[in-house]
């Protein structure tokens, strides 16, 4: 068992669990014009780009981009319904246990991030608050409270595509998953996807963002409300 290898603005990784055989790096972006957060009005992450000195890129398996897809899927779902497109599967072996999409807004839920909806999904399913030999895989990086419940749960393994500048927590802010003073048993590896999973968020906040100017133009072109008598 090695220590946890995180790099200063890329994707934390902890060798905490069986399933880990070899330690995996993976490059970032170290300035990000763009940021998104799942629960607020941030911008859509920009994808990666690679600059001289950094490893590598991790070569995905097969398995790892088929699970995001599925992700990716449920991300499409947050975004019909309005919300920031993030979405996240909880997978045991090859079986997909659950599945969520950041919901905040309709759920009146600030904790309804992709992730707490797949993590609790699960645990109700399987009968167990934690979630031991799972992997989750989601859209974004995962918050702060994301990786708390993460740990809790003590997801074995943790797979996320597009980094997030503003409040990523496993290695764009902080590294939660790197500090060895909390009881963490989940290895991370970011980047999957990630130019794909940052893409559906730009063109989120970028539709969002056409929808206020159109309806600013609209208000300006309406003639001028009067009180009535
Ligand atoms: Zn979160």
């Amino acid at each position: 068992m090695s220590e946890p290898l995180t790099t200063p603005a890329g994707a934390a990784v902890s060798s905490a669990t069986p399933e880990t055989t070899t330690s995996q790096r993976v490059t970032s972006p170290s300035a990000q014009s763009d940021s998104v957060c799942a629960s607020n009005a941030g911008q859509a992450a920009s994808s990666s780009a690679q600059t001289v000195g950094e490893p590598a890129p991790v070569a995905f398996s097969e398995r790892d981009l088929h699970f995001m897809k599925l992700a990716q899927a449920a991300a499409e779902d947050a975004r019909v319904a309005g919300e920031v497109p993030v979405g996240a599967v909880l997978v045991r072996g090859d079986e997909v246990i659950a599945r969520g999409f950041n919901h905040p807004i309709g759920a009146h839920d600030p904790s309804a991030h992709a992730e707490m909806v797949a993590l609790r999904a699960a645990a109700q399913a399987l009968g167990n608050y934690r979630l031991p030999g799972c992997e989750l895989y989601v859209t974004l990086e995962p918050c702060l409270m994301c990786a708390g419940a993460i740990m809790h749960a003590r997801v074995a393994r943790v797979v996320f595509g597009a980094r997030d500048p503003k409040t990523g927590a496993c290695g764009s802010v902080v590294d939660a998953f790197a500090n060895p003073q909390l009881n963490h048993h989940a290895t991370v590896l970011g980047g999957a996807l990630e130019s794909e999973c940052a893409a559906a968020l730009r063109s989120f906040f970028a539709e969002r963002r056409r929808a206020v100017r159109e309806a600013r133009a609209a208000a300006r072109d309406e003639p001028p409300r009067t009180e009535p008598l």
